[in-house]
């Protein structure tokens, strides 16, 4: 009865050991991606949000993601890591020249995707550091102007319904966040897939842009990037819209990279 005992506690072991070999193998993460966010701030809340969002999306679709909250580690040997470079709040200031090289790098030779929240259009001369000239190209030859605080809900007008990040996206919706004014529209840079429909700010608001794109995508680098305007208020990730865009957008950046027209290599 011992023996018989014995065996089926080195069977049930065996079984074990392979259920753990084969769950070791499913779990080889799909790409790894790196976020970054300032420490404090007044994003901070976003970040937390967003961190525990992000947690449990690469938790679920088996990614993995590491968090920096400054520009410190970035060089072309960091970056060789990673598939996906997520700007969750972070502006293009002050970066260390290593990591703005390796950066424009990564984005120019397409070595991995890019998803920008919010903060990367704080274009301009900031702290005391000149405007990032490369950068502001990246984002459609724009400089920040002045942002409109507080929370303000408006309509979205999407451009592209067909674009991969638009899918499951309404054709219009309106979401709630602070919205940064340019010195003008980024359009004829970068390919527009959702703009901001100035009448319908909620408290109306008298700064306007006329053309006011909120998402887009450049098209004349290698790396596949979105920018999305929205990314200041937690509350962001409790509406449904925004969290698909988040998904579909990481899930559309880590793909293949674009050729210098724009189109998917293959
Ligand atoms: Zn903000």
């Amino acid at each position: 009865m011992k023996k018989h005992l014995i065996s089926l506690i080195l069977y049930l072991f065996f079984i074990c050991s392979i259920h753990f070999a084969i769950a070791q193998t499913a779990q080889k993460p799909r790409f790894k991606a790196v976020a970054i966010a300032e420490i404090g701030g007044g994003h901070a809340l976003f970040d937390v949000a967003a961190k525990a969002w992000l947690n449990k999306l690469a938790a679920d679709s088996n990614f993995t993601i590491d968090y920096i909250s400054d520009t410190k580690s970035i060089n072309k040997d960091f970056l060789k890591q990673y598939q996906l470079f997520i700007q969750l709040d972070y502006p293009p200031y002050p970066w260390e020249k290593d990591a703005q090289d390796a950066f424009e790098d990564y984005i120019k030779n397409g070595r991995g995707g890019w998803v920008g929240f919010h903060h990367p259009t704080l274009l301009g001369v900031f702290d005391g550091y000149p405007m990032w000239q490369w950068y502001s190209g990246f984002m459609g030859d724009i400089e920040f102007k002045r942002h409109i605080p507080g929370g303000t809900a408006a309509k979205l007008t999407v451009e592209d319904p067909a674009h991969p990040v638009m899918s499951g996206i309404p054709a219009s919706f309106t979401t709630k966040d602070e919205w940064y004014i340019y010195n003008k529209s980024p359009r004829e840079n970068v390919h527009v897939l959702a703009s901001i429909d100035e009448t319908t700010y909620n408290p109306p608001k008298d700064v306007k842009m006329g053309d006011h794109p909120v998402i887009w995508t450049n098209e004349h680098v290698k790396a596949k990037n979105i920018y999305i305007a929205m990314g200041h208020f937690p509350e962001l990730f409790d509406d449904g819209n925004y969290t698909t865009l988040v998904r579909n957008a990481i899930f559309w950046a880590v793909g293949k990279s674009q050729d210098s027209r724009g189109q998917e290599s293959r």
